[in-house]
């Protein structure tokens, strides 16, 4: 079994990317930064953020807010881990060996398939499979290249204090979350009452959908929804189910058209299909437990919901958060339930100025 490893080192105060070698031994790691120290990582300090998944680069941090990092290609770094006992158990992955091969089969499948069969009863339940072990950075690169289409920067509102407001708002609710996605919050000039997820951690969030928060608690409760949205994979799972394979698979390994066509077929998807029943309760579910640890007011989810509710009937155009977001009557008493339960006592989402003047910042 090999214990030494090629990697990148980088100290967490420079940007700059050191060659070294890694050393796997009973109880840490030796790292032998090229020209540089020999560091000692005990393994009970690393924590792993990426590379669970197949074709991910495994990336190991140590350290507070600024942590020092280590990227390591080769997947053997964590059977060796693995390998040597209790401590080395949590390093997790990769999840499957062979994805390109998966994919490559699944392309080769909607290729040879015809008629509506295989889609009927084969391709949901591969497209899930795919859609799970989809590695993040594909799921980043489809994400990006869907809100470039669905949110084209002449459209984007780009006021510092709005933006800055809105990351604050993303960094509380993220604080005690597994890193593996960054989160993004887009924001679009645009009256519709709507905000989406993309794969990867891309959130759009519509001007007409911020000036009907009242309070930052509404927005933070809609923003932990979505981000739960594309922890739970949800956003992914309806685009690859809903394209073909083959683009998929074309898209990913780099083709510049292919990733074009397949980003407006996303882009198409996200904008107009709406999420299972299951799909929604599994986001309002997780996204409460996540304001409940932020701290933040849990009601804000159902105080928001709530407020749309009168204007539901009839539905106005504009309301298309509900179109993408069905069955808001149920949600809501479900939201209150939940909210009811937790202990914890909030502490209030301060901002520079009133909320009224920030949620009219974009447009104004
Ligand atoms: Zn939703």
């Amino acid at each position: 079994m090999a214990t030494v490893f090629a990697a990148h080192y980088l100290d967490g105060q420079t940007p700059v990317r050191r060659r070294a070698s890694v050393r796997v031994a009973a109880t840490g790691l030796e790292i032998a930064v090229e020209g540089g120290a020999t560091l000692w990582w005990p393994l009970g300090a690393i924590r792993q953020t990426q590379g669970i998944y197949a074709g991910e680069q495994i990336r190991l941090e140590r350290g507070g807010a600024m942590p020092e990092t280590l990227l390591v290609d080769d997947p053997a770094l964590l059977v060796t881990l693995r390998g040597i006992g209790a401590a080395g158990r949590r390093f997790r992955g990769p999840r499957r060996p062979s994805l390109r091969v998966l994919v490559t089969a699944l392309a080769a499948l909607a290729v040879v398939a015809v008629g509506g069969a295989l889609h009927v009863w084969g391709i949901p339940a591969a497209s899930s499979v795919v859609a799970s072990i989809l590695p993040v950075s594909w799921e980043d690169r489809i994400g990006r290249a869907a809100v470039a289409q669905l949110a084209p920067s002449e459209r984007r509102c780009l006021d510092p204090a709005l933006q800055a407001t809105v990351d604050a708002i993303v960094a509380r609710l993220v604080v005690r979350a597994p890193d593996t996605y960054r989160i993004r919050v887009t924001i679009v000039d645009h009256p519709a009452v709507n905000a989406f997820a993309a794969p990867g951690g891309h959130i759009v969030v519509l001007r007409g959908l911020l000036e009907r928060t009242r309070t930052p608690e509404e927005l933070a409760g809609v923003l932990a929804h979505e981000i739960q949205h594309v922890y739970h994979r949800h956003p992914t799972r309806l685009v690859v189910q809903h394209t073909s394979a083959g683009l998929l698979a074309a898209a990913v390994a780099g083709d510049v058209s292919a990733l074009m066509a397949y980003s407006l077929e996303a882009a198409r998807i996200l904008g107009t299909l709406r999420y299972s029943r299951q799909y929604e309760a599994e986001a309002d579910a997780a996204g409460l437990r996540m304001l409940a640890t932020a701290r933040v007011d849990p009601r804000g989810l159902s105080s928001f919901l709530g407020q749309l509710v009168p204007a539901e009937k009839g539905a106005p155009p504009t309301l298309a958060y509900f179109a993408s977001h069905p069955a808001t009557a149920e949600r809501i008493t479900t939201l209150q339930r939940l909210a009811a339960e937790v202990r914890d006592t909030p502490t209030p989402i301060v901002t520079s100025r009133d909320w009224k003047d920030i949620a009219r910042l974009c447009g104004a």
